[in-house]
């Protein structure tokens, strides 16, 4: 708790509102935001309003302030909780991690690069040229990634069209010693296609204005060859859109010839290979194999699946490359100790649109596995725990949306799966299908209904907890199998350009060869998602919850129904309730007497008591703190946090 901030400020922390009421909430949120105080508590969570004008807070001498500082020392800010995540991972030698969320805009990338750099300035005090060497490369490397996988969208001007999460690796001094980065689902028909008003990836744009992307790429230690080949498969991509194809008889043909020409050179292949693939499909029928002709459509299908699944296998690879650059080196855990790490991920947040597809059906999905994470963490662990040490608890009432996750993601019953069992059908193959399958297997959902839509295409929809959203079922299945004909990847792996082969090793396979169809979209994320939510939740978890002012990026603009939204599906009023109710600091009896005991002549050096509860009990009533704590069957609760500190002075003074 700031109390050296001004109540004019509003409050810093949602938890000491006099009411914990939306409208509380809200005016409070409101009232910072207009004074320019863009971050506040709820307890150690982060909220975080974005202020869309440059604030004077990020500098070197705000980063002394909070360093090795306690959270409730200074006012709010990202900074306080890089530093508690910090000192958590190097007194307790525990990992932690700071999840961002928020909706596009909100501020979540921005929040991670200033919690990168809080982390690289107040580590390596001692200069050591190796880290300082891994500092800049994970700082550098943000700056390629973000060409490549950001753009311009009419929510934000440099929107993150990936998910990211990337583990920084300490060694046992606290200093960065290597990384490793993770993304996820890459919006990779941005290529193809922008909505009016948005763009491709930045990588277009910058590689034809300036060389900075390919200065920092450099810098990273990505070899001439790399950069080139970069270069020659966004050059391929930018091609492959002006492509068209037409008819002649019966036979399709590509109506500008020559610029298979230059593909052919761009890609290190053959003329009549790069023509071959983009007309025929090599089919296995039993024991033979055939050239089956496309029609125009569907060599329009593969000439779109192509450029997409180059850029994204491009995307992987820049990732895989920047990660063998990162990642940790000559690290002997039996040597230097144990290797901690803190994770930051700053993922796409939920996304509402008028037409909302297969992307933000997964888009969402991710962020109800994050939300389940949250309330398993926060909510539901605080609340048993007091139920198990039998202190008097008020149950607090919240949504738990397990029911939700496992609506999409359930075996054999979630949508994910039949949305599989759909694309594994023979014959017919259509959206239709797919809805019919749902329809069959959760009409008696309390959270399904499907119906049609005015427009008259088929939709389902589907209920998440505190807003509904509409999915068409329109376009499910062909975004699902995400068919790339084989043709293609043996195209790209015989080129003679080593980079690009080794970008498609599956090339590698003939036709007869190939019996495993690939993994679907929708079980690739899944699975992904599941290791991502595995690998946060054996973390010691420190969140930012960042919100939207407005939709103009404007600085002066609160818009109420826009931020309740925001602060609704964020489950943050659920927070600040659980919150009250519950206890800043815990610990059981014997390690709080084995810290605290000599502040008291009743228990210094030994106690004559029952217990070393009732020890307890004895010690803090002679502070008179008796009415902040409540004693639990194992452990003492402490409610806020300014008890603890008081005892910590006290402690001090008697060492
Ligand atoms: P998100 O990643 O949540 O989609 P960004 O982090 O990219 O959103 O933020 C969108 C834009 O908002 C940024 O480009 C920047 O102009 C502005 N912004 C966000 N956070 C801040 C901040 N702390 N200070 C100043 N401007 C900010
Ligand atoms: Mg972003």
């Amino acid at each position: 708790m700031a109390e050296h901030e001004s109540l004019e400020f509003g409050k810093a922390d949602f938890v000491l509102l006099d009411n914990v009421s939306m409208e509380e909430f809200m005016s409070n949120l409101k009232l910072r935001f207009e004074k320019g105080r863009i971050y506040s508590y709820i307890g150690e969570v982060v909220v975080s309003v974005n202020p869309y004008r440059a604030m004077n807070i990020y500098g070197r001498d705000t980063i002394e302030q909070y360093k090795g500082r306690e959270l409730y020392e200074r006012p709010p800010h990202l900074f306080a909780i890089a530093d508690a995540a910090y000192k958590a991972m190097k007194r307790r030698n525990k990992d932690t991690c700071i999840v961002i969320s928020g909706e596009s805009g909100a501020g979540k990338t921005e929040a991670s690069k200033y919690i990168m750099q809080y982390i690289a300035a107040i580590t390596n005090p001692n200069q050591r040229a190796e880290v300082e060497r891994v500092k800049n490369m994970l700082l550098k490397s943000n700056c390629v990634l973000e060409a490549f996988g950001n753009a311009k969208t009419n929510r934000n001007d440099n929107s993150s069209r990936f998910g990211k999460y990337m583990d920084i690796n300490f060694d046992f001094k606290g200093d960065p010693i290597g990384g490793h980065i993770n993304n996820y689902l890459l919006e990779k028909s941005r290529v193809i296609f922008q909505q009016p008003g948005e763009r491709s990836f930045h990588s277009y744009y910058q590689v034809s204005v300036c060389v900075s992307v390919a200065d920092a790429m450099k810098v990273i230690g990505f070899t001439g060859d790399e950069i080139q080949t970069v270069y020659k498969i966004l050059a391929t991509i930018l091609h492959l859109g002006n492509l068209t194809f037409g008819v002649d008889g019966d036979v399709t043909l590509i109506e500008n010839t020559k610029l298979v020409s230059v593909i052919r050179e761009l890609l290190s292949t053959k003329e009549e290979n790069v023509e071959k693939a983009l007309l025929y499909r090599t089919v296995a029928t039993g024991r033979d194999v055939i050239e089956k002709q496309h029609t125009t459509q569907e060599a329009s299908y593969g000439r779109d699946a192509l450029a997409k699944a180059m850029y994204e296998r491009l995307f992987c690879w820049i990732v895989g490359r920047i990660n063998d650059i990162i990642e940790v080196k000559n690290y002997d855990a039996r040597v230097h100790g144990k290797n901690t790490v803190i994770g930051v991920l700053d993922i796409y947040g939920f996304e509402i649109f008028q037409n909302n597809s297969f992307e933000q059906f997964c888009i969402n999905y991710c962020n109800e596995k994050l939300q389940q994470l949250f309330i398993q963490l926060v909510l539901k662990q605080e609340q048993e725990e007091y139920q198990r040490e039998g202190i008097p608890w008020k149950h607090i009432d919240y949504f738990n949306n397990q029911i939700i996750v496992d609506l999409v993601e359930q075996q054999h019953k979630g949508i994910f799966s039949v949305l599989d069992e759909a694309c594994m059908n023979v014959g017919k193959v259509t959206d239709e299908v797919f809805l019919q399958g749902l329809n069959g297997k959760l009409a008696k959902h309390a959270h399904y209904t499907s119906r049609k839509c005015v427009c008259g295409r088929a939709h389902t929809c589907i209920y998440l907890p505190l807003s509904l959203r509409r999915y068409s079922v329109v376009g499910f299945i062909d975004k699902n199998k995400d068919t790339l004909f084989q043709d293609f990847k043996r195209l790209l792996y015989n080129s003679s350009n080593p980079v690009l082969k080794g970008m498609w090793p599956e090339g590698k396979l003939s036709i007869t060869e190939v019996t495993k169809r690939p993994l679907t979209a929708a079980t690739l994320f899944k699975n992904s998602m599941i290791s991502l939510v595995e690998n946060l939740a054996c973390k010691e978890p420190y969140y930012v919850r960042c919100i939207k002012p407005n939709d103009v990026k404007s600085p002066l603009l609160f818009e109420q129904e826009r931020c309740r939204h925001q602060v609704e599906y964020l489950g943050l009023l659920e927070n600040v309730r659980v919150r009250r109710a519950g206890f800043a600091y815990r610990q059981t009896y014997p390690r709080f007497l084995q810290r605290y005991k000599m502040i008291s002549e009743f228990t210094w050096p030994n106690h004559d008591l029952p217990s070393d509860k009732d020890a307890v009990k004895r010690l803090l009533q002679g502070c008179g703190f008796d009415h902040d704590v409540a004693y639990g069957k194992t452990k003492v609760f402490i409610r806020t946090p300014r008890t603890l500190f008081s005892l910590e002075e006290q402690r001090v003074e008697m060492v």
